[in-house]
């Protein structure tokens, strides 16, 4: 660890006009490249991803780089250890050439709550449109990969943050089955839905990073003990069926949706997909039993950062301890960070746990259940990935829940701990990606890529 890694200026802005890096150092990748060219050389590449380049999200630890969550409150903290995502990409030569901007503890669906600055969307630049967020809460990493900065990116999908900037950016994201990568090093949100993942410009690499990063790790006590999916792709079984939910159709009902709907049901050709009609009645109480669940865990997660442990601890004058955990909270917590925190610790207090939390649980089982037996009928479910393509920067909103129906499409499959992968499947008017979402069962991790790389090949 050196001072110019610890010192706030050493953020690399260097071409990076869209703010996409928190920080990089050229230096290290080099000298990863130069360590994959030789095993290449050599005959002996590590993996099939070995040179490959990957932008890391801001809260995976990594024991190279700072890992700042895009707080204030983490913005010097140096990890000790890495990740075991982190680490098994870099055991299979991934070469990690820096990290990446999100949301402040992925919160939010924007990357605008970074304490960094907002990311910009490559996909407007390129389009000369005004800018447009990347979506969150990973959005640097969905942008690394669009701008072409890294081949492939990690993320981590709480309640849509892969899938959503995936398909904001025009780039591919998956969520995999709960419990398939292990959250060992991974800074926690809300440890019952958080899940890594993995962003690429097509199905097949993404899959490819699957393979490595996927694996049980006895660090993690919910990470899955039994046989894990081989990440292949296999031929897509004619006849496959894809299951669409009524009630997700009325949702959100827009030209945005109109469009994806429309690819959804070209499907019986492209893919020679049986489309069958599939009931989730449950599933519009997702999205409010999901800001109850991920802001109660994240209010517990998130009491371990009080200026004594990690990172950033306020001036404290009267030398008070709790004026000290007061004031380091107020300053290095922003303020959507802070909304969630008070939010969550109201839904867990005495006289209001069984009115709030509770109840959530018990909408999050039903939905759970709902899931369960629709794929007594179907193979996979489908549905846009989000309401709207990327919204403008810097909107502001009279109300901050409205972002969270942004997520509409998305928490559901956190809730019920399954495998979803967005892909780039129509355009906006203004020529904005948007994203197809197709969910699988648990543990149906193969089919889900297996049929997005089916979809892929007809859309190129
Ligand atoms: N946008 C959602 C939220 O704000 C999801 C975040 C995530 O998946 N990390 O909670």
């Amino acid at each position: 660890m050196t001072a110019a890694v610890l010192d706030k200026s050493a953020r690399v802005q260097i071409e990076d006009p869209l703010n996409i890096y928190i920080e990089q150092d050229n230096a290290k990748t080099d000298a990863q490249l130069a360590a994959s060219r030789a095993r290449k050389a050599n005959g002996q590449p590590a993996s099939a991803i070995d040179g490959w380049t990957v932008a890391v999200k801001d809260n995976y630890c990594t024991a190279d780089y700072r890992t700042t969550a895009a707080s204030k409150i983490l913005e010097n903290f140096q990890p000790t250890y890495e990740s075991t995502v982190t680490a098994r990409l870099r055991a299979a030569g991934g070469i990690v050439n820096g990290k990446v901007n999100m949301d402040e503890f992925a919160m939010g669906s924007s990357t605008e709550t970074s304490h960094f600055g907002p990311t910009l969307n490559p996909v407007a630049k390129t389009l000369g449109l005004s800018d447009r967020v990347p979506g969150g809460s990973s959005g640097g990493s969905a942008a690394a990969v669009a701008a072409g900065m890294a081949d492939v990116a990690l993320g981590s999908d709480t309640g849509g943050s892969i899938r959503q900037p995936a398909a904001f950016c025009g780039v591919v994201g998956f969520k995999p089955s709960y419990g398939l990568c292990s959250r060992w090093g991974m800074i926690a949100f809300a440890s019952s839905l958080d899940q890594a993942g993995a962003f690429g410009k097509s199905v097949g690499d993404v899959a490819k990073v699957m393979q490595v990063i996927s694996g049980h790790d006895p660090q993690d006590s919910t990470s899955w003990s039994g046989d894990y999916p081989s990440f292949d792709m296999t031929n897509l079984p004619k006849g496959v069926k894809i299951g669409v939910a009524k009630e997700v159709m009325d949702a959100a009902r827009n030209e945005h949706t109109d469009a994806i709907w429309a690819q959804i049901e070209g499907l019986r050709s492209s893919i020679g997909a049986e489309i069958v009609e599939v009931g989730l009645p449950t599933i519009k109480y997702a999205l409010p039993s999901y800001y109850v669940l991920a802001l109660s865990e994240a209010s517990s997660n998130l009491a371990r950062y009080d200026g004594v442990r990690y990172g950033f601890r306020a001036e404290n004058p009267t030398g008070d301890l709790n004026s000290m955990y007061q004031l380091t909270r107020s300053q290095g917590f922003g303020a959507e960070v802070k909304r969630r925190i008070m939010s969550g610790t109201f839904s867990l207090s005495t006289g209001y746990y069984d009115a709030y939390y509770l109840q959530a649980a018990r909408v999050r089982r039903m939905i759970c259940q709902e899931f369960a037996d629709a794929y007594k009928q179907v193979d996979l479910i489908a549905m846009p990935t989000t309401p709207t393509p990327a919204f403008e920067i810097g909107v502001e909103r009279a109300d901050p829940t409205e972002m969270y129906l942004e997520d509409v499409f998305t928490v559901p499959v956190n809730l019920a701990g399954l495998p979803a992968i967005s892909i780039p499947a129509a355009k906006a008017v203004d020529g904005m990606p948007l994203g197809m979402q197709l969910i699988g069962p648990r543990l149906g991790d193969d089919l889900v890529l297996t049929a997005a790389a089916a979809v892929e090949a007809t859309l190129v």
